[in-house]
């Protein structure tokens, strides 16, 4: 459900209320014209009019050939006019005595618009306006207040519901908003780590989608990353000091690449930055800075009781030429595990060989 959904559920209330609209005056006017009374039939002008423009309303509704909200009003004011009309011939034609045929006439327009025109305030009033002001003046004001009564009943009730209507579709509408924007905040949140504010997985996946191939000689480059001895830190410094050093080394990473790279806390320790549309030698120079911003944060790393050190990182770089992102994971893993493996705080470079798949490596040392 979103907003879009939502509008287009107004809408085709909108279209049902047309149609229902339609099809009670058609109706209307067919029984009007097949019933007799005093063995004289019924058919006026008017009431075939009102056929006429109900059937090629319907058709025209049907196949959905012009905008709804606007014509509402035309067809309720036009439908309006011409039930006046016809009241007005029947009663100079036929019957003149009959005190009940204006009021019960009046009766039958209201019972249209209040069936289905309820959702609209201003076509039930265009439709229902000329014939009562037409019956309070060939009455000539003889039974008036029986007839403002018939009039005045049914437009309070309206006024009242449409009131209602009017609060409970604006309550809706706040709640489909508020809905929605809860969605796409929850949404948001989801793909953010929330101790580092970086991308997941899951981010990385929804910016990945977004990005276009490269364009020779540029590539996009995954930069794996991995802090060294991580494990012992947290056994010298306890678990709070590490995930702060785990922050301070993802502001780090986040600060020294462009806004548009995606910088992912990929594992554990393990972050990863998609450097997109840049060349090799860029892809190094940005790895070799991260690389030198984090030893500078100077955080401290006793790692045994000979060598005091700094928090450090290892880096292991692949491109992306072909998108294939997962032999592109495998080859930076493997440059990684080479980082370490060559003393780590280094950055490798995958040996990406055409044609040629690297093993995955599952375990870092
Ligand atoms: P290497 O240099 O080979 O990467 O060694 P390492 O000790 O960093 O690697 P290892 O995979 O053995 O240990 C990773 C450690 O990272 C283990 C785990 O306690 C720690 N770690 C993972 N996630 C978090 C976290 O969210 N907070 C903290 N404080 N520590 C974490
Ligand atoms: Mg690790
Ligand atoms: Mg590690």
């Amino acid at each position: 459900m979103n907003l879009h959904s939502y509008d287009e559920l107004v809408k085709s209330r909108h279209r049902l209320s047309l149609l229902l609209f339609l099809f009670l005056n058609t109706a209307s006017s067919i029984f009007t014209m097949l019933t007799t009374v005093d063995n004289l039939t019924l058919i006026t002008l008017p009431a075939v009019l009102v056929a006429v423009l109900g059937v090629t309303g319907l058709l025209f509704t049907l196949l959905r050939a012009y905008r709804l909200d606007r014509v509402l009003n035309i067809y309720s004011i036009a439908m309006g006019i011409l039930w006046a009309w016809h009241i007005t011939l029947k009663y100079h034609q036929i019957m003149p005595d009959d005190k009940n045929f204006l009021l019960l006439s009046l009766f039958s327009v209201f019972f249209i618009s209040a069936i289905a025109l309820s959702g609209n305030f201003t076509a039930f009033c265009l439709h229902v306006l000329p014939a009562a002001i037409m019956v309070i003046y060939l009455d000539q004001f003889h039974n008036i207040i029986r007839i403002l009564f018939t009039i005045a009943l049914p437009m309070v009730g309206f006024s009242l519901h449409h009131l209602m209507q009017k609060r409970s579709d604006a309550f809706t509408r706040r709640l489909v908003d508020n809905l929605y924007i809860e969605r796409e905040k929850f949404s948001d949140l989801s793909m953010l780590d929330p101790l580092t504010n970086l991308y997941n997985r899951r981010g990385l996946e929804n910016r990945w989608a977004s990005i276009t191939a490269p364009v020779r000689p540029q590539s996009h480059f995954v930069l794996l990353m991995d802090i060294d001895h991580f494990k012992a830190y947290n056994d010298n410094y306890g678990h709070t000091m590490g995930d702060q050093a785990l922050v301070r080394v993802a502001a780090a990473i986040r600060d020294n690449v462009r806004s548009r790279d995606i910088v992912v806390r990929y594992g554990g320790e393990e972050f990863m930055v998609l450097l997109t549309h840049v060349e090799r030698a860029y892809a190094q120079k940005i790895a070799q800075r991260i690389q030198q911003e984090v030893l500078g944060l100077e955080i401290p790393h006793v790692f045994n009781e000979d060598v005091s050190t700094h928090v450090t990182l290892s880096i292991g770089i692949a491109s992306l030429d072909d998108r294939d992102w997962v032999a592109a994971v495998t080859h930076a893993d493997n440059a990684l595990y080479r980082a370490k493996h060559n003393g780590r705080n280094a950055i490798e470079f995958a040996h990406e060989i055409p044609g040629v798949q690297e093993q995955p490596v599952t375990s870092l040392a």
